[in-house]
């Protein structure tokens, strides 16, 4: 339940984070703006976010020393990796204010459970069956296939993932999976995707982003497209309840994350949740009043939560290593001079230290007035990048 006592953590204070990747890196820009000092805790020496900020403890999220550390340097932890061991930030939790909770970061990890709640909250998800054993395998219903076999755990950037059209072909997958728990599902006919990002105080208080159109490639986020008439407003208000509706079912602080499937038919299916912030809201650094990363540091804090307002028309563009590569044999990086010279175009690269193909290494939010106008320079800057 939700906690009305909790007192502000004010400016001065320190806050931590688990996990070192781009949203850490993005978070610590945000406290550290606001005047908090900031902590991170993870493993890898040239960590994106362990490279900014004042603290970095250097261990595994399984140990407990470095645990210890990073509750003795902060005022409140959150996370940034959603699958940091739930245990670890209940261990947190004993200490200091830890947002979101164990118990919500444990749901969005097991698709199983994921999926369970959105049946609990009345929200329509993709038709399923879970697979743990053999004879879960062999009693599926026919009517899943074609469909997709996702690892229960651990997937990301669909990684962990096996398309299926037969029942041969699902027990092959599942076996070439490691008969690891699992969840099929059926295939539908995409329209379109979308997500939308809550943030959600430890008072029951909930606020949220404009909802976001998100195009995917391979199963990798490739660019989202925020501006009004980006999607029906039927669709988008439809979105925005069941995103609350999932946060309040969890009892959820901190900043979540839905992700939504629009079928051909116009019906809205959630997809999967993020309990932290997410690649398709980094278009709010540059074009809403309020970040995604900023609300994350007033939902930990205990600070008031705002309604943000979208100033300007927003397309966000990956940048995955892949560019890195694919550009002129003599160029190691994009022509970011020529992106620059566009007007709305906002550069943020991770600082990670090598680039691979799949990657994301950075992304570029371009503004403008209007949705005619980012359409163009988005068109612009993705010529460039080639
Ligand atoms: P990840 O954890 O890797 O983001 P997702 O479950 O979101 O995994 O799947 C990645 C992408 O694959 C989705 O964004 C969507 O484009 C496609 N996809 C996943 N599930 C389905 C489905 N049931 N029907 C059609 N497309 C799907
Ligand atoms: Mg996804």
């Amino acid at each position: 339940s939700s906690q009305p006592g909790a007192s502000v953590i004010l400016p001065g204070a320190t806050l931590g984070v688990l996990g070192g990747g781009q949203l850490g890196r993005m978070f610590a820009h945000a406290a550290q703006s606001m005047g908090y000092f900031t902590a991170v805790l993870d493993a890898d020496a040239t960590s994106p976010a362990g490279l900014v900020s004042h603290h970095h403890v250097r261990s595994g999220y399984e140990d407990p020393q470095g645990l210890a550390e990073l509750a003795r340097l902060c005022a409140a932890v959150t996370t940034e990796f959603e699958n940091v061991p739930a245990a670890a930030l209940n261990q947190l939790a004993l200490s200091l204010p830890v947002s979101p909770a164990g118990a919500s970061v444990a749901i969005a990890q097991d698709r199983a459970a994921e999926k369970a709640h959105f049946v609990k909250c009345g929200v329509p998800c993709a038709p399923y069956a879970v697979i743990e054993t053999a004879e879960q395998l062999a009693a599926v219903n026919d009517a899943l296939l074609p469909g997709i076999l996702k690892t229960a755990r651990m997937g990301y950037d669909g990684k962990g993932q096996v398309r299926v059209k037969t029942r041969e072909e699902l027990a092959t997958a599942w076996a070439e999976l490691g008969q690891v728990a699992c969840v099929l599902e059926k295939m539908l006919p995409l329209a379109h995707e979308c997500s939308v990002i809550v943030a959600r105080s430890r008072q029951g208080a909930i606020v949220n982003l404009p909802v976001q159109r998100n195009l995917h490639r391979e199963g990798i986020l490739a660019v989202t497209e925020v501006y009004a008439g980006n999607l029906p407003a039927a669709q988008a208000e439809q979105a925005i309840a069941a995103a609350q509706s999932v946060a309040e079912g969890l009892d959820y602080v901190g900043v979540l994350c839905v992700e939504f499937f629009v079928l051909e038919s116009g019906q809205l299916v959630v997809n999967e949740i993020a309990p932290r912030p997410h690649n398709s809201g980094h278009y709010s650094q540059n074009a809403l009043d309020v970040s995604q990363f900023e609300l994350q540091v007033r939902c930990m804090a205990n600070l008031p939560l705002v309604q943000p307002r979208q100033h300007s028309a927003a397309i966000m563009l990956n940048l995955l290593g892949d560019l890195w590569f694919t550009n002129s044999p003599t160029a190691k990086t994009p022509a970011w001079d020529q992106i620059l010279a566009l007007p709305g175009c906002h550069l943020h690269l991770y600082g990670k230290v090598d680039a691979k193909r799949g990657r994301k290494m950075g992304h570029l939010n371009i503004t403008a007035a209007t949705p005619e106008q980012v359409r163009a320079t988005a068109l612009q800057a993705a010529a460039i990048l080639g």
